[in-house]
């Protein structure tokens, strides 16, 4: 099991109070967020391409067209940073010094490992869309050998990361307190609207309930501050 925080460049250093060791909550934020953003160096430049992703366990699994750069890069095993940043509230506090925002985010090194047996591509393939969409895997066309052809896969295992949480209140200087400004945390959560059939749904074909009650799992913070 991944342990977090344990190697030098996983180590938090600013606010270390605000680093989760439990493994349980690195998988949370992989799993409650939908985008991740890898960081590589190509040709010597470093670049941060947002894209989404899957978890199976211990692995995450990104994919893109064999024609796509950061996929032709990651192919070759190359070393890979992804982070996965989920905003919880913005933090006003007296002081503009002060202001903050409340998160949970993940931050994952590894080498991309090209994922090239057939059942583990599907299976990639699988854990990406449900990780969108649970439930929607089994109800949509599978990619022909096509499609599936012009998608390269790749795998980076969970062995190498860390989390970070800000939760609270803003922490204003003593000096502040009294200054009779509004301060405090404006919640942030994503919404999600009624699902809207495009023009080629026959009429009488509902929306499916993953779709109507489409929510992300939702987990508790908790740091070991
Ligand atoms: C939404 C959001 C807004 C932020 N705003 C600011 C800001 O305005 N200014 C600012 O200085 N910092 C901000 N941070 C915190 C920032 O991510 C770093 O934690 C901070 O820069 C401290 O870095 P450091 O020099 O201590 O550590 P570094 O030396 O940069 O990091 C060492 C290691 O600690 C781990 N780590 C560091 N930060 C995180 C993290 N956030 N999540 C998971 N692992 C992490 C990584 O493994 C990293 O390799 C923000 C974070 C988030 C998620």
């Amino acid at each position: 099991m991944v342990e977090l925080g344990t190697t030098e460049r996983t180590r938090v250093r600013r606010a270390p109070e605000r680093a989760a060791i439990d493994p349980a909550i690195l998988y949370a934020v992989l799993d409650e967020g939908l985008i991740c953003h890898v960081g590589f160096v190509d040709a010597g430049s470093p670049v941060v391409i947002p894209t989404s992703y899957g978890r199976d366990g211990e692995v995450l699994y990104l994919h893109g067209s064999t024609g796509s750069r950061m996929m032709r890069h990651l192919a070759t095993g190359a070393p890979v940073c992804v982070t996965v940043t989920l905003l919880d509230g913005l933090v006003l506090a007296r002081s503009v010094m002060h202001h903050s925002m409340n998160y949970r985010s993940a931050v994952v090194f590894g080498a991309a490992r090209p994922v090239t047996a057939a059942d583990e591509r599907w299976h990639a393939f699988e854990a990406i869309v449900d990780h969108l969409v649970p439930g929607r895997w089994a109800d949509a066309r599978h990619p022909n050998r096509k499609e599936a052809a012009a998608t390269a896969i790749v795998a980076v295992d969970l062995s190498e990361a860390s989390v970070k949480l800000r939760t609270g209140p803003p922490i204003d200087d003593e000096i502040d307190l009294d200054a009779g400004t509004w301060a405090g945390v404006l919640p942030f959560a994503t919404t999600i609207g009624p699902p809207t059939a495009d023009d080629h749904t026959p009429a009488g074909v509902d929306a499916p309930a993953y779709a109507v009650d489409y929510r992300r799992p939702v987990h508790s913070n908790g740091n070991r501050g």
